[in-house]
């Protein structure tokens, strides 16, 4: 892409210039065009889910950092800060079990309003490293300061892989199918839950919700998601998937990015689409059906993959629960067929930071 002062004058590269014009995912490319320069060592840069650095003959160091802002990532009259810690590094490792690699180490950063006392920064941590436990994580560096504005939470995880087993976003041909770990859209239905001025504060629900309830699984899916890194890595082993990508901001623009970074375009079948028994169960207390969720909702942390067909039989075989809910197509459209069989085209819905919520593309 031409650089955007020499493509556009006048008043329209003033308009573009705005965030909202360019949204997030366009901000990201006009970065990536103005990069200092390629390295032989970054195999994989700006684009997929972590970067890929070569630092010996056959070992990869994956790095990947995210940042959580209050009031734009989470709202804390409803998310306790051991949830908001384990999210922290869920999302993170998430980027590392994309790429199929082994999470190995955390940095956090933090800006601290002076209103946050130190017990909430303690149970920060005893979530995030409940989380790293589990995944043999450690935390080994990071920053603090004051921030005068919002809570502000930047980590970075430090992951490996072998040459061989990387997977990147950009390896999906057209006849591949399209997998997907799990369910999708508890989370997004989970924080319209929470957000639902209905239900009170979270404590006052914490009281109220029977924590086996359906309402809860949801909620609990939104505040602590589970990274998939042990299906990652199998993926990645058994050299099943040709290309990968975490769903958080939702399936429509993940997949959209995958088809972006592979050159293709794809065709997914709504009604096989995996939604959870919690999240069937909830349709009465939901403004939206389950597919609205799962398509634009985002932050479910489950794997969207890519399988050639002749590798299924030996994804099959690895017996992690995924499910088929599409196929990879030539040109660069993508289409869904619905529950009253048409075809229809599939927008990216999901979030897009500086875009309005009925304009994410
Ligand atoms: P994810 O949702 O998997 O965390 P993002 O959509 O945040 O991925 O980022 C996509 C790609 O753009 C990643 O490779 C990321 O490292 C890169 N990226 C995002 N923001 C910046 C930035 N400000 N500078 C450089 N690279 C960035
Ligand atoms: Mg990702």
């Amino acid at each position: 892409m031409p650089p955007l002062k020499g493509r556009l004058s006048g008043a329209k590269a003033k308009a573009i210039m705005k965030l909202s014009n360019l949204g997030e995912f366009g901000l990201i490319h006009a970065i990536q065009q103005r990069s200092s320069g390629r390295s032989p060592d970054a195999m994989i840069g700006i684009g997929d889910d972590a970067a890929v650095l070569k630092i010996g003959p056959a070992k990869l160091l994956l790095a990947t950092t995210d940042m959580l802002i209050e009031d734009v990532h989470f709202d804390l009259s409803y998310t306790d800060l051991y949830s908001l810690g384990w999210k922290s590094a869920s999302v993170n490792l998430s980027d590392i079990a994309a790429m199929g690699g082994v999470p190995r180490f955390c940095l956090t950063s933090l800006g601290l309003p002076a209103r946050i006392p130190v017990k909430a920064v303690m149970d920060f941590y005893r979530g995030f490293n409940a989380l790293l436990r589990i995944h043999k994580t450690v935390l080994v560096g990071g920053d603090t300061c004051s921030s005068k504005g919002g809570l502000v939470i930047s980590v970075t995880a430090l992951g490996e892989a072998k040459k061989r087993t990387v997977i990147s976003r950009t390896g999906a041909k057209r006849g591949d199918r399209i997998f997907v770990t799990g369910t999708l859209g508890d989370s997004g239905a989970g924080l319209e839950l929470l957000r639902n001025a209905d239900c009170g504060s979270r404590n006052d629900k914490s009281k109220i919700l029977n924590p086996k309830s359906a309402i809860a699984k949801l909620i609990e899916r939104h505040l602590r998601p589970m990274p998939r890194v042990e299906w990652g890595r199998q993926l990645a082993l058994s050299g099943c998937a040709s290309s990968m990508i975490d769903v958080s901001d939702g399936l429509s623009s993940d997949l959209s990015h995958l088809c972006e970074e592979s050159n293709t375009g794809a065709l997914l079948v709504a009604d096989t689409i995996p939604f959870s028994s919690a999240l069937l169960r909830s349709a009465y207390q939901l403004r939206k059906p389950p597919l609205h969720y799962a398509l634009s909702g985002g932050e479910d942390y489950e794997l969207l993959f890519t399988v050639p067909p002749a590798r299924v039989k030996a994804l099959e075989a690895l017996h992690i629960p995924v499910t088929g809910i599409g196929t990879i197509t030539a040109g660069n459209a993508m289409f869904l067929v619905n529950a009253a069989g048409e075809k229809v085209a599939l927008r990216p819905t999901g979030y897009n930071h500086f875009k309005k919520a009925n304009d994410r593309s």
